[in-house]
């Protein structure tokens, strides 16, 4: 059933209460964890319902979607909002996707990364915000899903590190598609692995404040909260599922 707006207060709400019991099983404060809204084909109005119950952060699989919901939400809604692109992002979209993305989560390839560089910087010569930038990684192997595999994530990271004008906000995942719980378990540890190596100095400095670890969706946000997600990626739980 899709989640009228007048719904999708309620749903926001028993999102927060999973999050809250995943995060009490896990022995970790719900204040760490941050619930992204993905608004994938969704209304203007259905956005502006998760905003007012209460979602501060919204995330956009595609350029145009993108283009196309920014200047309505911000026209009609005046409060605190962080946008992220969480979507494959072609790099003729970068320029697109910069006017309206506080963050890009899906930085999976060197081109990418540098055409990202370059419009965050034109940016903040514009007197606007410093992108915030995740390194996707395809944690699970799975050939239809986007992001650098494991063993290349670590030094791929240090390179975007580098990039003055990107602000290295840590790590993204879909864990794996699976029914098997130790299959996910396995493809969410990836992520906390990938975060201490490079918090912690492993191959080059330590690279301070890349400590986001963005993973968890509907199906998997307790496990992804159990393995230390700080950011879980919902959409139908909140709207309902998504029109096919
Ligand atoms: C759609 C989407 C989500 C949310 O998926 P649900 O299963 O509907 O919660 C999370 N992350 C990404 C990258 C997505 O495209």
């Amino acid at each position: 059933m899709i989640h009228a707006p007048d719904r999708i207060a309620a749903a926001w709400r028993a999102v927060e209460s999973r999050v809250e019991a995943a995060c009490r099983a896990a022995g970790r404060s719900p204040s760490e964890v941050t619930i992204l809204a993905a608004v994938k084909t969704r209304t203007s109005a259905e956005v502006l319902a998760a905003l007012t119950a209460g979602c501060r952060v919204i995330g956009q699989n595609r350029a145009q979607e993108l283009a196309a919901l920014s200047p309505v939400l911000a026209e009609q809604w005046a409060g605190p909002l962080e946008t992220h692109f969480i979507g494959g992002l072609q790099t003729n979209k970068v320029n697109q996707a910069l006017r309206w993305a506080d963050a890009v989560q899906s930085v999976d390839r060197e081109d990418l990364a540098q055409r990202l560089a370059v419009a965050s910087q034109r940016r903040i010569d514009d007197g606007g915000s410093r992108l915030g930038v995740f390194v996707q990684v395809n944690a699970s192997g799975e050939s239809t899903k986007g992001g650098v595999p494991p063993e290349e994530a670590l030094a791929f990271a240090r390179r975007v590190a580098s990039l003055d004008s990107l602000d290295l906000r840590g790590f993204m995942t879909i864990g794996a598609n699976s029914t098997d719980a130790a299959v996910v378990a396995e493809s969410l540890a990836v992520l906390p692995r990938l975060r201490e190596e490079l918090v912690g100095g492993r191959g080059g400095a330590a690279v301070e404040g890349a400590v986001e670890l963005s993973m968890g969706m509907t199906g998997d946000l307790e496990a992804a909260i159990a393995a230390g997600s700080t950011m879980v990626r919902i959409g139908s739980a909140i709207f309902g599922p998504r029109p096919a």
